[in-house]
């Protein structure tokens, strides 16, 4: 069955009571025993939720894996996967990876003995070079937050495969629109699902996606004995947002190409991050591993100072200065003070996240609309 068709139905039977439709929100903590220990398969909603559970099904469809767990945000999932990990284990990450992902490394999970190790994942031989007999889980992110860099995913897997290493890709910027990290040999694909897709800005929750039964239940058992479970109400507004989003992503491709190229032949603009373009370093392995390259962008003004940012981001009308990404609606971002601020700026300037860059999330309003917006802002 091709995509398209698998978004419209995956995890989506008629409701066994009544045949509705839509799968109905089963907002409910418990469910009623015929006899102690006789249910129907539900006993406590911590546990299972149908509501979840239709929407775990279609999370395993839509990235071509077996099993699909749904968290109550992305960093919930993340959080999860490093729970699989005991003290002393070593994780190998990407230097240039969502903030949050880097402060619960850092703050967080560095605190209970887990040891982080960020490399340049674009080479991945620097993976190679920073695995020891402790390494456990390589974390990898692609395209990254907020610099595009590209990781081959099927690269990476080729070094921790033999080496019985965990990969975990973190799928939220390319959405399982545009690429499938399972089919390239990872065993583990996490998304921010609040991004694209639930789709329109209106939930927080987190998906992770897998092949192997056995890791699909060390992290069910996380995911119940944690608790960080997303409510009935959230489910249905992922399961709703990836109906559309085989529409929305060609629409967010489209413009975003439109948008990356207006912007590249704009004389105040120095320098923009899009994997489409061909003089992008990770553009080969880019148009191997995604069949599109996506509706994030991110660029720097030839007057790269902060004031010149914050001017431009103040300027615009139908971009809205917000966090987040994923939407409908288009974004306008300054990583350096907001979703990068917990990186500290030394480390920040030193991965290439410069002060006055400014990062586009592009939605799926009309492109002249959003390119005449830009041009008054950048002016
Ligand atoms: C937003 C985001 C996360 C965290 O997800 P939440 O749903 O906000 O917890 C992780 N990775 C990437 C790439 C993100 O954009």
């Amino acid at each position: 069955m091709k995509l398209a068709t698998k978004l419209i139905h995956a995890g989506a039977e008629p409701d066994p009571s009544t045949g509705a439709i839509m799968t109905p929100i089963y907002q409910t903590s418990t469910y009623v025993q015929e006899a102690p220990g006789k249910n129907k398969g539900y006993e406590y909603a911590r546990s299972q939720n149908p509501t979840r559970a239709a929407l775990e099904e279609a999370y395993a469809i839509i990235e071509n894996g077996k099993f699909g767990l749904a968290f109550s945000s992305g960093v919930a999932a993340t959080d999860a996967v490093i729970k699989l990990l005991a003290p002393g284990d070593e994780v190998i990450c990407a230097n240039d990876m969502y903030g949050g992902t880097y402060r619960l490394f850092t703050k967080v999970f560095e605190r209970f003995g887990i040891v982080f190790k960020y490399v340049d994942t674009t080479n991945a031989s620097n993976i190679d070079d920073a695995i020891t007999t402790k390494t456990k889980l390589v974390w990898i992110e692609t395209p990254t937050n907020p610099l595009m860099n590209i990781t081959d995913i099927a690269a990476v897997a080729e070094i921790t495969k033999p080496n019985n290493i965990l990969l975990a890709v973190d799928n939220t910027f390319a959405s399982p629109f545009l690429q499938n990290p399972l089919e390239l040999g990872a065993d583990i694909v996490m998304h921010s699902a609040t991004k694209y897709l639930g789709g329109h800005s209106d939930v927080i929750q987190g998906a992770l996606m897998m092949n192997d039964a056995e890791l699909r239940d060390k992290l069910y058992f996380i995911q119940k004995s944690c608790g960080a479970v997303p409510g009935p109400m959230d489910c249905f507004l992922v399961l709703r947002g990836i109906k559309t989003l085989g529409v929305r992503m060609k629409a967010h491709c489209e413009n975003g190409k439109a948008i990356a190229h207006w912007l590249k032949n704009n004389a105040k603009v120095a320098k923009v991050y899009w994997p489409g373009f061909e003089d992008h370093p990770g553009y080969a392995v880019a148009k191997k591993q995604m069949s599109d390259f996506g509706g994030m962008i991110s660029f720097e003004l030839k007057n790269d100072s902060v004031e010149e940012a914050n001017r431009v981001l103040s300027s615009t009308h139908l971009f809205s200065l917000a966090e987040s990404l994923g939407g409908v609606e288009s974004l306008i971002n300054h990583p350096a003070s907001m979703t990068h601020a917990s990186i500290p700026r030394e480390e920040r300037i030193k991965n290439g996240l410069s002060d006055s860059l400014i990062r586009l999330s592009v939605g799926i309003e009309d492109a002249d609309d959003l390119i005449e917006d830009l041009n008054k802002a950048i002016g």
